[in-house]
């Protein structure tokens, strides 16, 4: 399931919680009230259709989790409570696909009058799709380090694979052939903070950069982040080079064939037909 136009939700409308959030001590120490609004955005037909409180969100635990977690930690900014309280929303209720979260604080001391400050952010699991490649040493195995090391992430789930492929090189240096796949996943981790843990991963599996396109025991590109699109060459999302790959084009399209490619408007099947043509 991903987040399209058609989603349904479940509103909270002001909740209130009093706690201890704010720079000042005498906020801490003495406490006010919060009032908190959230939009649950997940499906809701398997629920509508069943009758059965699984499929869904339990609204009322969801209010006690909300009420719990905001008189258990303390924040300084109601931008950081919001923050952490929309992930840990998104983690506890998996249901969950999309969250809009909103703190408000009536008697923050602002010194003038005023109805109410507060802090607004949307949050939810990205589908993302990566591409995954080693050439040196236990191949398979650096693979498989690697998808296990992305399943072990707290802001990582659904993560499947495609079987992998060998390939010869691309980009012209001599050197052994690639085993190839694909993974797709949902996380909550933003574009460049995926693309820093990626990093990581390709660092713990001792990759060193030294020539472009050279070997390496594992390389990790972002191939789709949901439909965001953006040419910094830091992160240039969708990978520019994809449609002209086949060793990635065809392990994906095995996990997302009708997928649309948000710049071609192509599906990945399509654009597998159009490379092989
Ligand atoms: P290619 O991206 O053509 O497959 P490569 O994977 O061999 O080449 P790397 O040396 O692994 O290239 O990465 C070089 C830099 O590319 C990274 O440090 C990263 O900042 C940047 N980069 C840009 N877009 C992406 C992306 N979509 N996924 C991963 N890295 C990216
Ligand atoms: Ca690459
Ligand atoms: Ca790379």
């Amino acid at each position: 399931m991903t987040v399209g136009v058609d989603m349904d939700s479940i509103l909270i409308r002001e909740l209130e919680v009093y706690a201890g959030h704010g720079v000042y001590a005498e906020e801490t120490l003495r406490g006010q009230m919060f009032l908190v609004s959230a939009e649950l955005i997940m499906d809701l037909r398997t629920a509508g259709l069943s009758d059965d409180l699984d499929c869904s969100a339990d609204y009322g635990r969801v209010c006690h989790f909300i009420h719990d977690y905001l008189r258990q930690n303390t924040f300084l900014l109601i931008e950081a409570a919001a923050e952490h309280l929309a992930r840990e929303i998104l983690v506890s209720f998996p249901q969950i696909m999309e969250l809009e979260l909103e703190i408000k604080k009536p008697h923050a001391p602002v010194g003038l009058p005023f109805a109410c400050v507060s802090v607004k952010i949307r949050r939810g699991w990205k589908q993302v799709f990566l591409g995954i490649g080693s050439n040196m040493g236990d191949k398979e195995r650096y693979l498989e380090d690697a998808v296990d090391r992305l399943k072990a992430h707290p802001l990582i789930r659904d993560v499947k694979c495609s079987e992998w492929m060998v390939t010869a090189p691309y980009g012209g240096v001599m050197q052994d052939d690639f085993l190839n796949g694909a993974v797709g996943l949902k996380t909550l981790l933003f574009p460049d903070e995926l693309l820093a843990f990626l990093h990581e991963l390709e660092q713990k599996a001792g990759r060193e950069r030294k020539i472009h396109w050279g070997p390496r025991t594992l390389d990790l590109d972002i191939l789709l982040y949901q439909d965001y699109v953006s040419d910094d060459p830091e992160l240039t999302v969708p990978h520019p080079d994809m449609g002209n790959r086949r060793f990635v084009l065809e392990p994906l399209s095995k996990l997302c064939p009708n997928l649309v490619h948000p710049v071609t408007g192509k599906t990945i099947r399509h654009m597998l037909q159009d490379l092989l043509r």
